[in-house]
């Protein structure tokens, strides 16, 4: 079977993002993108703002996420972290 005939759309992983992201993050380790220190999404330093969330590595001040609420979309740029590793909980 060629590539192109196992190509779907982004609905198709709309099951696995689910799982994903319907889970407490914090518990995640995150990589930082700036620096390569990995520590959980919990103990990053959140600076909160009116329109979201901001939250920095403690070691190089590096952003990791954004984290916003504007015109009825919620906007997350993970651009900042390298790897974000989530615990396996299995679905209950
Ligand atoms: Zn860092």
């Amino acid at each position: 079977m060629l590539p192109e005939e196992m190509r779907l759309d982004g609905n198709a992983a709309g099951g696995a993002l689910r799982e994903l992201f319907a889970r407490d993050v914090t518990a995640g380790l995150a990589t930082c993108g700036g620096c390569g220190g990995a520590r959980p999404v919990g103990a990053l330093l959140d600076y909160g703002t009116p329109l979201g969330v901001v939250l920095r590595c403690p070691d190089c001040d590096h952003v990791m996420l954004r984290l916003t609420q504007v015109g009825g979309w919620l906007r997350v740029d993970l651009s900042g972290i390298a790897i974000l590793a989530l615990p396996n909980v299995p679905a209950s």
